[in-house]
This record gives structure tokens, sequence and C-alpha cells, in this order.
């Protein structure tokens, strides 16, 4: 597996959408059925300011003939179609991208939009492309090429709070700097919180209808929950931690040989390299002093 990852921050609408739909082009299907089925092996994502190409290949060259092929100027051929693509995609916004969007205004600003089509036009996306999608902007990451690091600051920097509304409800954001050991603690986190979440609703017969929201922009990293959350949040027992952290060692163990976790990849976009296992484990270990610090803001007025 291969990891493409660029750098591609808000356009002139202040907004994702013309690096979503720069993606969504870059890996659009002719009629040609052989070619639907090969492009199976590409995947793409956008962030809010970066984008991602995975490849399921082991074949460098491969990889070097798609890059080739992401320079190259935009065309409009499937504009139309990979725009309708994308409404239809973005029709539902879910709760998560709502929370993204009222985050990201605090950093980008109100008129920061997220998950929403704007207006963008193909003189505007070519414009935009020429600027991000240049051989020095892209980086190629695989399992086997990955710089990794056993230096890092144990300890999360000042961690603070802002408050934001989405519909009915109250939600709280918890932000730190970013550095690769934060992204991995509050990536872990979100795992933690989630399936505690996930397992009071299995045992009150809901389905999936509690759940944080993690993300991070180009300084912060971050972590929202719903204030009618944060009782149980902030009251996780300790045989539950405890259980995290084994069943979270053992399937880092199991972890296939060619995945790079998400966390990485943002990692390696800022800061060229990952946490070596090693770190990684000791940081799984301590999860339970990293919640602490955590609950006492949750706690705090
Ligand atoms: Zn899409």
């Amino acid at each position: 597996m291969y990891y493409i990852i660029l750098r591609t921050p808000p356009d002139i609408y202040n907004s994702e959408y013309t690096a979503h739909l720069i993606e969504h082009l870059e890996l659009a299907v002719q009629a040609d059925i052989s070619e639907y089925f090969n492009i199976q092996q590409y995947d793409g994502t956008s962030y809010s300011y970066y984008s991602t190409y995975t490849i399921d290949t082991t074949d460098r060259e491969k990889v070097n003939i798609f890059i080739e092929k992401l320079i190259l100027p935009i065309q409009s051929t499937y504009l139309t179609r990979e725009k309708k693509r994308i409404r239809e995609e973005l029709a539902d916004p879910d709760y998560s991208k709502k929370i993204v969007e009222a985050v990201g205004k605090i950093w980008y600003g109100e008129t920061y939009r997220y998950a929403r089509p704007t207006r963008s036009s193909l003189t505007e996306i070519q414009s935009y492309h020429s600027q991000y999608y240049t051989r020095e902007n892209i980086s190629v990451y695989t399992k086997s090429n990955i710089i990794t690091t056993d230096i890092y600051d144990p300890g999360l920097n000042t961690i603070s709070r802002g408050e934001f509304r989405v519909g009915h409800n109250r939600n709280i954001f918890l932000y730190t700097d970013l550095s690769s050991i934060s992204i991995c603690v509050f990536f872990l986190l979100e795992k933690l919180f989630d399936s505690y979440l996930d397992y009071l609703d299995v045992l009150s017969g809901k389905y999936w209808a509690r759940y944080t929201v993690q993300w991070e922009h180009p300084e912060k990293v971050w972590i929202s929950y719903k204030t009618s959350d944060r009782d149980d949040l902030a009251s996780i027992p300790d045989d539950f931690i405890r259980t995290f952290v084994i069943d979270t060692l053992e399937n880092s163990e199991k972890d296939s040989e060619n995945n790079i976790p998400e966390h990485d990849l943002v990692s390696l976009l800022h800061f060229w390299s990952a946490l070596s296992k090693t770190v990684k484990t000791t940081i799984i270990w301590n999860i339970d002093s990293y919640y602490q610090q955590i609950r006492t803001h949750m706690l705090s007025k």
C-alpha cells in the first residue's frame, strides 16, 4: 500500500470543496470497464487542509505514473458529473461534519464551510490545482519508508476549551497544540470515549447514538463532545480503561503490515516522521494518565 499526502488548504471560498472536487476528478472513471475495475485499487480522501490518495499496490512504478497524472492540468471532462456525485455524497451532512465546520470557523473564520458544495468554477479549480498539485507538495509513503522517532515530549501542552452549539446541542471541545504525541493521544482518547459511549448504548438498547469527534487543524488537535455526555465521559471506570489498553495493544499487534494509521499520516504531513512503535506502546500503556489530565479539563467550569 502506498500513501500520497498533499497539503490542500481551504480555497477562495474558505472551503475544502475545491480539493474534494480535484480528488474526484483525479480518480474519475471513463466508460471503460477494465479501467473501472483498475481504479478500485486507488482511493482518495480530502480533509479540511490536506488530501490523501492510497494505492493498493507494491509496484512503485505504478505510483510514479499516478503522480505524473496528478500534476497534469485539470480538464473539464468529468466536472459536471463529479460535482453531481459530490452533491449526492454531501446531501445529508451528519453531525460530525457539522462539528468540524463549527470548530473550523474558530480557526478559519466565520465564512468557513465544510462538506458543502460552493460555486467553484473550472478556472478556479485549475488555478488551485496548479498551486497545490506540484511535485514539491506531494509526499509518498509506504510502510517501509516511514521515518520513525523515539523523541517525544511525554506531556501534553496546555489544554484549552471552547464551546459551541450545533442545532439544539451544546458541545465542548478541548484542544492543544499539534505535536506527534498530541495527535496520537487525542486519536486514542477518541477511541476510548467512543467505545465507552457505545458500550453504554449497547446496554441501554440504543444503536450508535452517542459519539465524540476528534479532528485536527494545521496548528491544533481537538476532541469534542456533547455537554449531555460529559458526566458519562468523565466517569469511565478503571476496569474499562484497563481492558481498552489490553485490547488496543493486541489490535496494534495484529495491525496489517501495509496499513499506516491515520494519525501517522497527519504526523508525517507535519513532522516528516511518525512515532515509533515503542513510543506508541508507552502512550497506550499510559492512556489513563492522559485521560485523567483531560478529565480535569472536562470537569472544570
Ligand atoms: Zn467525495
